[in-house]
């Protein structure tokens, strides 16, 4: 039988890799519903190509654009209470591939309608793990993540217990501006700070990874999913981005995970799992292993580092805080509005503040309360800023 899938932001990068992946193996596949913010351009060619069922558009202006193409027998919608209309039963797989925390409330209310979610989506993770992990046990649905750190703790875990773990290094490339002197950081263009080394990504992680912030989340992330403490990771730069994860157990093993740098690779074992099916990929890299460089993070260099020792071991509402302002202030710094430096500077800034800093003693609660924070982000930031 067909497995029925979902894929929530299929314009995006990771959205994009995983129809490559399906496009190889149509046959195997039915795609029940593809979502995108602005892009019907890609969304139309993407539901053409792969005879999908139902699209959803969120943006009004480009809802109304693809209403005006001709669908014969899709159906088309523009907000996510569209759910309970498009599954009648429980699918096979969704993928979570809305960037920022827009990806929250999609992600939580399909859960009830797969058997199994790959999560990409790190805001989702980060702000509404409390929500998911519930969901997740209420309606019997797997979880896969999809971050390829992530990907690479969870593949080391098979076989074993999440109480074994020890401690987990998550590597880092040390992103685009790795080689560039902090003195330099002042005049770093938008084009520099996306121009990531290794990977190919949408343009909001690609900037995280220059402040690498994005490493900030995936430590939050990976504290959230595999239950641990911040004591028990660490950050390691390692430019080659060979390793991804390196897991060492409490029975004194230590499992060191590898593969080419390419998403494809975790999103393709997401969606296959337990089948073996194989995907082309380039033989060991002996240059890589004999040269794998792993060094400290410069914490002067990249301060943002810092802000994991403010965070409490406790789920609290501070790390949504974290996750909405330096989504506002990176999209201030692609608007022209702010210099790179500020992004981390300000950031910080916002962190010391005492109202904020009290967040950490907040537990997060429903979607609502997360999603209405950003009222209060906005305000602070305009306040900073002005
Ligand atoms: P992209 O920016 O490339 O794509 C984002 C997708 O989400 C697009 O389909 C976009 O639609 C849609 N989208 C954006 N804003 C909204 C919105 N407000 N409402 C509904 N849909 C929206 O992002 P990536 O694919 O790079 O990343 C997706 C997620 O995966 C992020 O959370 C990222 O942190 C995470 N991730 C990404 C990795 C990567 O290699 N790219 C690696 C690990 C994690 P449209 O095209 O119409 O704008
Ligand atoms: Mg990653």
């Amino acid at each position: 039988m067909k497995k029925k899938i979902a894929i929530l932001g299929s314009t995006g990068s990771i959205g994009k890799t995983l129809i490559e992946i399906i496009k190889k193996d149509k046959k195997e596949f039915d795609i029940i519903l593809l979502t995108a913010d602005k892009n019907y351009t890609d969304l139309y060619n993407q539901a053409k190509i792969l005879n999908v069922k139902n699209l959803i558009i969120t943006n009004k202006e480009s809802f109304k654009e693809l209403k005006k193409k001709k669908l014969d027998k899709i159906n088309i919608f523009n907000n996510y209470n569209s759910f309970n209309n498009i599954f009648k039963k429980k699918i096979d797989y969704v993928m979570s591939s809305i960037s920022g925390i827009s990806g929250l409330i999609p992600t939580i209310k399909i859960i009830k309608h797969t058997k199994k979610i790959a999560i990409a989506n790190k805001e989702a993770i980060i702000c509404g793990w409390h929500l998911i992990k519930k969901d997740l046990k209420r309606f019997n649905t797997e979880f896969v993540p999809v971050d390829s750190e992530h990907f690479s703790i969870f593949y080391a875990l098979q076989g074993n217990k999440i109480s074994n773990i020890d401690k987990i290094y998550l590597t880092a490339s040390g992103g685009p501006l790795n080689n560039i002197p902090k003195k330099s950081f002042k005049n770093v263009k938008i084009s520099e700070a996306i121009k990531h080394p290794n990977w190919k990504m949408g343009k909001k992680i690609s900037i995280d990874s220059a402040t690498l912030m994005n490493k900030v989340f995936e430590i939050i992330e990976a504290k959230k999913i595999f239950n641990l403490k911040y004591h028990q990771l660490d950050i390691l730069v390692h430019p080659t981005s060979y390793i991804h994860a390196i897991t060492k157990f409490k029975d004194g093993m230590i499992k060191i995970i590898a593969h080419d740098t390419n998403m494809k690779i975790p999103i393709f074992n997401s969606l296959y799992s337990k089948q073996i099916k194989s995907i082309k990929t380039d033989q060991i890299n002996i240059k890589k292993l004999n040269f794998l460089n792993f060094k400290k993070v410069d914490t002067k260099k990249f301060s943002s580092v810092k802000i994991i020792k403010r965070l409490p071991n406790k789920d609290s509402l501070l790390e949504t805080f974290i996750v909405l302002a330096n989504d506002q202030l990176v999209n201030l710094f692609l608007l022209k509005k702010l210099k790179f430096i500020d992004i981390i500077y300000l950031l910080q800034k916002l962190i010391n503040m005492k109202e904020v800093m009290s967040l950490s003693k907040k537990k997060p609660g429903d979607i609502s309360s997360i999603v209405s924070l950003n009222k209060f982000v906005s305000k602070k930031i305009n306040k900073i800023i002005n």
